[in-house]
């Protein structure tokens, strides 16, 4: 009988089993890759990480862990290194070599292992796994459950089904430089990444490069001191007791600290804009206020859009096209068998302690954290918010106090 399993091995549910690590919980995680690996389609050359590195797996909860990032570096000989870089923002592939020398160390994950049932027995969970290279299946059970599983890229059913998501990008990055033309769709973090990358690559004097984005303006990522302050866990538990409405609402105006683009990446786009010779300019197109409606597929792609404010119909030829549209919460879907509370769309009812509500009172619970926006704000993606979440669950599932949550740490007061 397990305290607890994990559902997905993502950064959020590898810090909890990081924190788990040292208390007498008995825990255990499945994820189906064959092993640790974070968006390996965004590891673009030079890409930062967002949030600070103190935002690590364990920090903000656990200074003396022995999985901080700092001690990550001291073990490959780097801490007087970055000591003298003095810098709080990472790049994301050292980010993810910091990930996966976690994952080494923890004993109760396991990789190639998808779950595919969870059935509740009145007073347990029965966790059935498949191993995803034998198909051999097993029983696990465990008082408590935690689903992890992240989000799968979303692209609108009118696009053809041979676009690339950003996702695929560094996979598919070879064969889109042999394409004359190639068209990026979206405006937030990664469409402005990929732009950039391709604007820079060896093969940009000749490549034809088009940037398409609904919105009138390039959002810029929310970075203000106190703006900042909507990541904490102050905000979060304000926002979790508001009405269904209000939240609904409030998502809706975090467009610019969630999917807004990082100041140097728009710096960066614009440097390498201004030095384009007069030749280079005729090739490289910005498009603003262009509604894609619609991508097909025949010896080229055929991009119709609609302009958002003048009401007109364009349209684009294009070789390749990278739609850098977002994603949807992957819910698995044995959670229909189990009494959740919806109260969106795809919105699991989840407590202040990251409890899914469900429409049967049990004293064995199911946490999420993932599908967490409409239930606790913008923070829900947010990697140092993950840290006070993952306290909080273990705290719940021992029912003491294992780590001192940090509250009201903001100078902003938002009741
Ligand atoms: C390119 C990119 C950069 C980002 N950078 C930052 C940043 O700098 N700072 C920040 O705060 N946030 C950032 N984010 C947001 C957020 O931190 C990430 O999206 C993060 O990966 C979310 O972690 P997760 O654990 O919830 O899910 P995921 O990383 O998506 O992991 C979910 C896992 O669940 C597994 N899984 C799913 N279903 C099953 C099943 N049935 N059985 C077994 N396994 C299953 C999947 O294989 C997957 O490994 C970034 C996001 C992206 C896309």
């Amino acid at each position: 009988m397990y305290d607890l399993i994990g559902i997905g091995i993502g950064p959020m549910n590898l810090g909890l089993s990081a924190l788990a690590h040292p208390t007498p919980l008995r825990t255990l995680f499945f994820d189906e890759s064959e092993q640790f690996s974070w968006h390996p389609g965004m590891m673009i050359k030079d890409s930062m990480m967002q949030t600070s590195f103190i935002s690590d797996l364990v920090t903000l909860a656990d200074p003396t862990s022995s999985f901080t990032y700092l001690n990550y570096l001291r073990s490959i000989n780097r801490l007087h290194t970055f000591y003298f870089y003095e810098k709080l923002l990472i790049s994301r592939q050292e980010y993810n070599s910091y990930l996966k020398w976690v994952a080494t160390q923890l004993d109760d994950l396991c990789f190639s292992t998808r779950v595919i049932d969870v059935q509740d027995t009145g007073d347990s969970y029965e966790v059935l796994v498949e191993d995803v290279k034998t198909g051999e299946r097993k029983t696990y059970e465990t008082r408590n459950v935690v689903i992890g599983t992240g989000a799968k890229p979303s692209i609108p059913d009118t696009f053809d089904s041979s676009v690339i998501h950003n996702t695929q990008y560094v996979m598919e990055k070879e064969q889109l430089l042999s394409k004359n033309k190639i068209s990026i769709v979206g405006s937030g973090q990664s469409a402005a990444e990929i732009f950039l990358d391709l604007l820079t690559s060896d093969r940009s004097p000749d490549l034809e490069l088009e940037w398409i984005s609904r919105s009138t303006i390039f959002e810029t990522l929310e970075t203000g001191k106190l703006g900042e302050e909507i990541f904490s866990p102050s905000y979060v538990t304000y926002f979790n007791q508001l009405p269904l409405e209000t939240r609904q609402e409030a998502v809706s105006k975090f467009t610019r600290s969630q999917n807004g683009i990082s100041p140097e990446t728009l710096q960066a786009i614009y440097e390498h804009l201004y030095d384009l010779t007069t030749d280079q300019k005729d090739r490289v197109q910005i498009r603003a206020n262009l509604e894609v409606e619609q991508i097909t597929h025949d010896t080229s792609f055929a991009i119709k859009m609609r302009h958002t404010e003048l009401n007109q119909v364009r349209t684009s030829n294009t070789d390749a096209v990278v739609a850098a549209t977002g994603f949807v919460p992957a819910l698995p879907r044995f959670i229909d068998r189990l009494n959740i509370e919806f109260e969106g769309d795809q919105a699991w009812k989840v407590d202040a302690n990251y409890r899914i509500v469900r429409s049967i009172a049990t004293d064995h619970q199911l946490y999420a954290t993932t599908n967490l926006e409409l239930s606790h704000g913008p923070a829900a993606d947010n990697l140092g918010m993950s840290v006070s979440r993952n306290q909080l669950i273990l705290n719940d599932v021992a029912g003491k106090e294992l780590y001192s949550v940090e509250q009201h740490a903001t100078f902003t007061t938002f009741d």
